[in-house]
């Protein structure tokens, strides 16, 4: 089945809001007339607003990076599902590794989020991903699972239409080192076959898997041409305006 690759930034703490519109101002033009593949930028919340500006009517989507659960009440510092939609965000991303390992992120709270980013009609990139120990004590697979099964906990395959997974080994997040495309390849069928366990084969074929960690320009390709490689997620080589159109046009 083909699937249209979706190429994500992942812009984590960096850019303020003039940063993000000087980026927008380079970029969008490099990018102008692709439209082989989805594009979106995952700016910090602050630069939310700067980043829809300037990216309307453009090929090139705004995500976030996080999302609290409820609809509302009192969370201090939190932002919900539906204030997200309302600001112009269309994706979001969900158990990224960091905040799985600096702020207590969990597989039932990627759970609890996973379905209310769903229900606003945002679209999920679910990160999911074993540290270097679990993958040197051989542990990859079962990881995988874990936390796939639990991220889709109690899900309907209809709700779960737009759920997007991105695969993304923590060893190999701003490290430099990158997963061979046959180990992504690997970790992806492992993923596909959980969905398809949730969800049924149908929405599991149609479903799009990224790779992240350590994506590049000069990496871009090798990895994306890999068949079940449906986009990558991508951290450091997507704040510069040149290195991210580049991986996007690999
Ligand atoms: C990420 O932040 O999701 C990521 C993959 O980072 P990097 O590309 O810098 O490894």
């Amino acid at each position: 089945m083909s699937r249209k690759k979706l190429i994500a930034a992942n812009w984590k703490m960096y850019k303020t809001p003039d940063q993000a519109r000087e980026f927008f101002r380079d970029f969008l033009p490099m990018v102008k007339d692709h439209d082989r593949d989805d594009v979106v930028v995952c700016p910090t919340y602050l630069c939310i607003d700067a980043a829809v500006n300037a990216a309307k009517n453009s090929n090139v989507a705004v995500g976030a990076q996080d999302v609290h659960w409820e609809k509302e009440g009192a969370f201090t510092g939190e932002i919900n599902a539906a204030m997200l939609a309302a600001a112009g965000v269309t994706h979001v991303i969900i158990g990224h590794s960091e905040r799985r390992q600096y702020f207590g992120e969990t597989d039932d709270t990627v759970n609890l989020k996973l379905k209310s980013a769903l229900e606003a009609g945002l679209t999920p990139i679910v990160c999911v991903g074993e540290v270097l120990e679990e993958r040197e004590a051989g542990l990859t697979d079962d990881v995988l699972r874990r936390q796939c099964l639990r991220a889709f906990h109690k899900m309907s395959a209809k709700k779960a239409a737009k759920l997007v997974v991105a695969y993304e080994p923590v060893w190999a997040i701003g490290t430099g080192k990158t997963a061979t495309p046959q180990i992504a390849a690997d970790a992806h069928a492992i993923i596909r076959g959980e969905a398809a366990k949730a969800f049924g084969q149908e929405l599991a074929d149609g479903l799009r898997i990224l790779y992240g960690g350590s994506v590049k320009p000069e990496n871009a390709k090798a990895l994306m041409s890999e068949e079940e490689i449906d986009g990558a997620l991508v951290g450091g080589a997507s704040l510069d305006p040149k290195s991210f159109a580049a991986i996007v046009k690999y």
